[in-house]
């Protein structure tokens, strides 16, 4: 597969594409009028309300207030406490708010603890290293095996591939979207470190049942990860609120640990996540220390080495900002929004959504093929999460999408893209699944796939002529 990359490569027409550093440096305020541009025109694609996640809060007077946290602690390293104190009061202090949220309360017998990574996958990573490593330590397992749904996040297939982890997928009930707890009991053995479950998946937006999956892992002493990195900040105000939500939390006994991104629904700048144990022995299992370094000692509590203190005083900027109240009045408006976005796709018997979801949802077509609806929608400016298996396409209502008359434009626009999928029936599509976003023309062909997809994110400058 041949991909054009100079003609992907963007902004070339406008700014110089720079090979080398330059010789000497520019104004502050021309670089900094010169991202302001870029920054706002591409603030547009979102600003809409067309855009499914990823722009969590939308709100650009709160992202002034948590750059304004940022630029204060910015320059600090938390790895050296020593210099700032400060890291330690915010970190300590987001995890006790997000134990807080999950009930950690209930919890006896054992001590709760938490963790800041640098995303979901982080916390996904330290979760499931943990638990190779609590299994080593303490039930003498060298040969781990862990049990996901098929539905569960890429990042626990990252996890199994990087910590040498045997995976079994445990298959979902396609009617529902929930995982076959007969199948996860059926192959559960000694070896099993942790079962996976979502709260919700990022395809449907569905709950796993996870007080089925917990009556198997206690009695076994199994870990229980609950992956609640996109919903975790946003369901139990759902819950609150009298949504039909199940309990997912640290109410549940079987449930050892829960990842919730602070990124996402926590409305914090990009690049942290709470992660968060029922027993604070399974987070100290992934504790690293090098006393005998020529370098001095050396200790860090995960994989990261040097973590930024901007991040984590702006996490801790937007849960102080909000409150309980705060984020209730958010998740309001976007389980109301998801509500009313989903009653538009249920008028229409051509549409099914997929599972019993909430502030995410996922639909298909059994008359033709939902990318038909992706195509025209992607036409007015709609950006959705494109599935497979089958063709499926989700929202994830985000406050941008709260915004008046988002709701009014996704009904008419919808009613318009199956009038025009009914006329293709018989056409391919033009759009396709892929996470985060679809370059044109290309079609999934095995290895080379990959390399040309990320060879336009990474290295297309190099084929822009000089
Ligand atoms: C986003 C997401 C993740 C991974 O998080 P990143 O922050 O993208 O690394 C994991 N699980 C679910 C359900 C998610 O939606």
């Amino acid at each position: 597969m041949k991909i054009d990359e100079s003609n992907f490569y963007p902004y070339q027409s406008r700014f110089p594409v720079l090979r080398r550093l330059p010789e000497t440096g520019r104004s502050r305020e021309e670089i900094l009028a010169e991202l302001r541009a870029l920054a706002t025109e591409e603030n547009t694609v979102w600003e809409t309300g067309k855009c499914s996640g990823t722009m969590y809060s939308g709100d650009h007077e709160h992202y002034h207030f948590l750059n304004q946290a940022f630029a204060l602690f910015g320059h600090e390293n938390v790895l050296q406490r020593d210099i700032c104190p400060s890291a330690t009061r915010f970190e300590g202090e987001i995890i006790a708010m997000a134990l807080d949220l999950f009930n950690a309360g209930a919890i006896q017998g054992t001590t709760p603890a938490g963790m800041i990574t640098t995303g979901g996958t982080g916390s996904i990573l330290h979760a499931i290293l943990a638990y190779r490593e609590y299994g080593r330590k303490n039930r003498g397992i060298v040969h781990p095996n862990m049990i996901q749904p098929e539905t569960a996040h890429p990042a626990f297939d990252k996890a199994a591939h990087l910590f040498g982890i045997e995976l079994r997928k445990a298959p979902i009930d396609p009617r529902t979207t929930l995982v076959d707890v007969d199948w996860v009991a059926k192959n559960i053995d000694d070896n099993t470190v942790v079962v996976v479950g979502s709260a919700g998946n990022y395809g449907y937006g569905t709950i796993d049942p996870i007080s089925r999956l917990s009556e198997l892992t206690v009695a076994r002493k199994v870990g229980l990860h609950v992956d609640g990195c996109l919903g975790g900040f946003l369901l139990p105000f759902g819950e609150r609120l009298g949504y039909d939500i199940p309990v997912f939390d640290f109410r549940i006994p079987g449930v050892t640990s829960i990842s919730a991104d602070t990124h996402k629904y926590g409305y914090a700048l990009k690049g942290t996540s709470t992660l968060l144990f029922r027993d604070k022995e399974i987070r100290n299992a992934i504790y690293f220390m090098m006393p005998e370094w020529s370098g001095g000692k050396y200790m860090s509590p995960g994989m990261e080495g040097s973590r930024s203190g901007g991040l984590i005083a702006a996490a801790w900027a937007a849960m102080v900002q909000l409150g309980r109240e705060g984020y209730m009045r958010h998740a309001k408006a976007i389980f109301e929004t998801s509500a009313a976005m989903q009653a538009a796709v249920r008028s229409h018997p051509e549409l099914r959504i997929l599972g019993k979801p909430t502030f995410l949802f996922s639909f298909t077509s059994d008359a033709f093929d939902i990318y038909h609806v992706n195509d025209f929608m992607r036409e007015r400016g709609w950006r959705f999460n494109g599935q497979q298996y089958p063709n499926a396409i989700h929202m994830a209502v985000t406050r941008p999408q709260t915004q008046p008359g988002v709701v009014e434009n996704f009904t008419k626009d919808l009613a318009e893209a199956v009038a025009y999928a009914k006329q293709h029936v018989g056409d391919a599509p033009r759009s396709g699944a892929i996470y985060g976003g679809i370059p044109g023309g290309m079609t999934p062909e095995a290895g080379e796939f990959i390399r040309a997809f990320m060879a336009q994110m990474l290295d297309s400058h190099q084929a822009v002529p000089e």
